[in-house]
């Protein structure tokens, strides 16, 4: 099949991507993408993970590029040069930083998924579903009321105050840095960082399943209902709080139900997010990885949009990936020890 006849499949169907695919999804999709060519592999796993129809007609004309980027792909193995990256960080006016799960892991923020990744009997998977919520709206807000609560005892690690720092201080030299991030902790707000997206939403917004009504929240407890609920040994028993006495809102007399503002597995990532998004990589002259690897969503559906511009791509992480040789640099370890030293200012910095 043609790269344009990919395209406009891809353009015609009206649901993008979805949470579920993308985390379910991989093994067929590389199956498929090991016995592809390289030219195809890239253009396949650009197509593959883009989720807006928008990003996907950008995507048709990146991949008229990929062809040129080939050789310069495949010729370039990352590395681990830090006095090399320091060089092209001295020169960049536009960075983004894109984080995922592993950021938070190095300040402890539980994500119930994976082995012993567990609330109660359930996994995230189970429980952060829009069915789920329909089933029972008690549990669920158990569930994110006890993660709210932990939250309370969790700090912004080095990796999250290294990025926070160099946007304050390159703010100063009419410089950009910016977050685009799937963790929902708040961490990157907290250690200060200003030009965020959230892709996946916030523990601390809810919105109204009534009239659709965004707020932030951080009441602890979120309502009286929920007080020293959420507890996640197996053996606790669901608290079975009355639909009424849920969190409620209280917009015009509104009282329709709240839920968390997250983006949960089966439901879309906001489009006009990642229309924004799209528009901060555009401009973007070098890009971060950190704490997620490059063939997992969201890093998959937007480093390879940034390379294939000949942008300059670091991963942060703790493995390397096969995606890993697709970028100019990679630097194994927490991202608390990589990160600081990869973005303090630089000799060449001028701060009035
Ligand atoms: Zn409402």
């Amino acid at each position: 099949m043609s790269v344009f006849a990919e395209c406009t499949l891809i353009r015609n169907r009206d649901g993008p991507f979805h949470d579920r695919t993308l985390r379910h999804g991989h093994g067929s999709v590389y199956k498929h993408l090991h016995e592809a060519t390289e030219d195809c592999k890239i253009i396949l796993m650009i197509l593959l993970q883009f989720t807006s129809r928008r990003l996907v007609s950008h995507v048709c004309r990146l991949t008229n590029s990929v062809s040129r980027q080939r050789s310069l792909v495949e010729m370039a193995r990352p590395s681990s040069d830090m006095a090399e990256f320091r060089q092209i960080f001295a020169k960049a006016k536009h960075i983004a930083v894109i984080t995922g799960a592993g950021v938070s892991a190095e300040s402890g923020v539980p994500t119930f998924r994976g082995a012993g990744g567990y609330w109660r009997k359930w996994q995230s998977q189970d429980l952060a579903t829009p069915e789920a919520f329909s089933r029972n709206p008690s549990r669920v807000w158990e569930f994110y009321h006890y993660r709210r609560e932990v939250m309370l005892t969790k700090n912004p690690n080095p990796a999250h105050l290294a990025i926070a720092e160099c946007e304050a201080r390159l703010s100063k030299q009419g410089r950009t840095v910016i977050v685009i991030t799937q963790n929902i902790d708040e961490l990157h707000k907290r250690a200060g960082s200003k030009h965020m997206w959230e892709i996946h939403g916030s523990l601390f917004k809810t919105r109204c399943i009534t009239c659709g009504n965004v707020t932030e929240n951080h009441n602890s407890p979120i309502c009286p209902a929920l007080e020293g609920k959420g507890a996640p040994d197996p053996d606790t028993d669901d608290a079975r709080i009355p639909v009424e006495n849920l969190p409620r809102c209280e917009e015009n007399g509104c009282n329709g139900l709240l839920r968390p503002h997250v983006v949960w597995f089966g439901e879309t990532l906001d489009s006009n997010v990642l229309t924004q998004v799209e528009e901060q990589l555009e401009m973007c002259d070098l890009c971060l990885v950190v704490g997620t690897s490059s063939i997992v969503y969201p890093a998959a559906m937007f480093a390879p949009q940034v390379a294939a511009r000949g942008v300059p791509v670091a991963e942060f992480n703790m493995e390397t990936t096969p995606a890993t040789t697709r970028f100019r640099f990679h630097f194994q370890g927490p991202c608390g020890l990589t990160l600081p030293p990869a973005l303090a200012r630089h000799d060449s910095e001028i701060i009035s």
